[in-house]
């Protein structure tokens, strides 16, 4: 066994959990549903600094869209520290990160959203910055 403690154990933070609202999720499903079959991608945005829940989408008007992994010209990124994230949508029922979309969680955000097709409640995961899966809990 070994005396050092690995990275993940590190931080003596109790761990976040994340809260999304219904509503920005169907906004999710929606706006996926509308570019199918490309691909969208926006932001995940908290309405307040001191609260963990994502109420709001931002649309990436530089998204690039296509049958590909699709990656977002992140420099059209705002500033902005209620930011907390990324989604996209995969027009396939896979809602396993890419390569491509792991570099980007690692790069971006702490809360990522994969959102599968059908685009449903039962089609999505949401993953933080190592592309691991995380719990993500709705609320109304
Ligand atoms: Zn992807």
């Amino acid at each position: 066994m070994s005396l050092f403690k690995s990275r993940s154990t590190e931080s003596s933070k109790p761990k976040k959990l994340w809260k999304i609202t219904r509503q920005c999720l169907e906004l999710i499903f929606e706006s996926a549903k509308s570019s199918f079959p490309n691909e969208f991608g926006g932001l995940l945005r908290r309405s307040d600094l001191l609260d963990d829940t994502i109420s709001e989408l931002v649309l990436l008007p530089g998204t690039v869209g296509g049958d590909r992994h699709a990656i977002f010209r992140m420099h059209m990124k705002p500033i902005d520290y209620s930011i907390v994230g990324t989604v996209h949508s995969h027009p396939s029922t896979n809602f396993s990160p890419s390569d491509a979309d792991r570099q980007m969680f690692a790069r971006y955000g702490k809360i990522n959203i994969i959102a599968a097709y059908p685009y449903t409640m039962n089609s999505w995961r949401a993953y933080d910055g190592a592309g691991n899966l995380i719990e993500l809990i709705v609320v109304d």
